[in-house]
């Protein structure tokens, strides 16, 4: 490096470390952290793209955003509600602040006023049963796919779940349910066809070996045309008549039916249909934490409850109180961006691309993951040029919209609308930064 290099005059790290605030970002976030956030503004001054006087000024505000972990806030700009990639579930400001009480010592196995150990989750589960009053009991687990899996290994052990080959479902990401169950020894035993599955092929299926029977909700995709499923009620008669319990996985997490989603069944009505214990994820149309819920039969759930499998896939303490706080506090915000009032989004809408420009255009949501596959949820977006989009992903906050036919979209509809003017910020500043560089590139 020759003398004049201005590299030399990039402050060094244990100067930078000595600075009063950085002490004290230091003793909040740990040492590991602020140093990476040094080594990150001191490597952009190495290549040029920031003067070396200008590394204090960087660190200092970096310092500013920084935190100790490193997932960022998101807009949800793209009009699918259940975003899986998106951490499917925002929770509602009740069960963001039980999560607050809950993250120190809480009395999630306690009573405070006799002094003893109380049941686990105690508060989740009656708060469940409020919300369900068609089941006997309730239990959560981690997440749906292990409560499916709980639920199969208890019931049917080395023997048996009869599924129907239409039923033999790919989750995302490459997890399929078949093998899922499988996975513990359980063997699944195949009926019907991909297309039609009719009850004398349950019926011929039922043994001895047989430990229950399983129908799962095909909750991302259809099968449509020639088509025909035995319906939950006709199925459950054959199995109570088999002696046998019918688990029926929902997936979705709706309680009750809901007219925005005609075609996705509920769990209060597979039960009174007659299903022994039904499954829904926590984090899809409930609206709440990652979870798994298994609401049933009393001696059924219990027999759960008690497999040793049980506690390897026990709820934490987090989820058990944004759960609660899910189901007893307001309207969480996957209900309400599905019920949104489409007079009122249009308006927001228009209010935005006021002020940001673009197009207000037709564009149908989607209820995502979980539940109601192909359902649009007629609304509207603001269309913008399309390069926009990855440079909104990486502003603060980072806007996530959707690309299609050479427009970004901007839907509102997953957006809170105590944001709207937080997105604007943020459309603006993108603008900004790309009339900038366009600038710099053609002088
Ligand atoms: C989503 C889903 C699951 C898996 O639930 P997770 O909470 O993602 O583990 C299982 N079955 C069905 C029908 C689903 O839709």
């Amino acid at each position: 490096m020759a003398e004049s290099d201005p590299r030399r005059r990039i402050p060094r790290t244990d100067r930078l470390l000595a600075l009063p605030e950085v002490e004290r970002a230091s003793a909040q976030m740990g040492e590991r952290v602020v140093r990476e956030l040094i080594r990150a503004v001191q490597d952009r001054a190495r290549s040029g793209r920031i003067a070396p006087e200008q590394v204090e000024a960087e660190l200092l505000s970096g310092l500013g955003t920084a935190g100790a972990h490193s997932l960022h806030p998101v807009l949800n700009a793209t009009g699918v509600i259940v975003h899986t990639n998106l951490g499917r579930a925002p929770l509602s400001d009740a069960a963001r602040a039980a999560l607050q009480d809950a993250a120190g010592y809480t009395d999630v196995e306690f009573d405070l006023a006799s002094g003893r150990r109380s049941r686990r989750g105690a508060a989740a589960r009656a708060a469940l049963l409020a919300a369900c009053p068609a089941a006997e009991d309730a239990l959560v687990v981690n997440n749906g796919a292990a409560a499916l899996l709980l639920a199969t290994t208890a019931l049917a052990g080395s023997g048996e779940v009869v599924l129907s080959r239409g039923e033999m479902i790919e989750i995302g990401a490459g997890f399929r349910l078949p093998e899922l169950i499988a996975s513990t020894g359980t063997r699944i035993r195949e009926v019907g066809t991909t297309n039609r599955t009719h009850a004398e092929d349950y019926a011929a299926a039922l043994d001895p070996a047989t430990g229950c029977v399983l129908r799962i909700h095909a909750s991302n995709y259809r099968i449509s045309g020639f088509t025909s499923a035995v319906p939950v009620a006709e199925l459950a008669g054959l199995c109570h008549d088999a002696r046998l319990p019918l688990v029926v996985d929902l997936g979705s997490g709706l309680v009750d039916p809901d007219p925005a989603l005609p075609e996705e069944p509920a769990l209060s009505t597979a039960l009174r249909d007659g299903a022994d214990v039904v499954i829904a994820s926590g984090d899809k149309l409930l609206g709440g934490p990652q979870a798994g819920i298994l609401l049933g039969r009393a001696d059924v759930i219990a027999r759960l409850a008690r497999h040793p499998m049980a506690r390897a896939m026990r709820a934490d303490k987090l989820a058990l109180a944004a759960l609660e706080a899910t189901l007893r506090g307001p309207e969480p915000p996957v209900p309400s961006a599905l019920h949104i009032d489409p007079a009122q989004l249009r308006a927001r809408t228009e209010a935005v691309s006021a002020q940001v420009g673009g197009r207000v255009v037709d564009h149908d949501g989607r209820v995502g993951g979980g539940g109601g596959a192909e359902v649009p949820l007629p609304g509207v977006a603001i269309a913008l040029p399309e390069d926009l989009a990855e440079t909104l992903r990486r502003g603060d906050p980072a806007v996530v919209a959707t690309v299609r036919d050479g427009a970004c979209l901007l839907d509102l509809r997953c957006v809170p609308t105590d944001r709207d003017e937080d997105l604007i910020r943020a459309v603006k500043a993108a603008q900004a930064a790309r009339a900038a560089s366009a600038a710099s590139e053609h002088p």
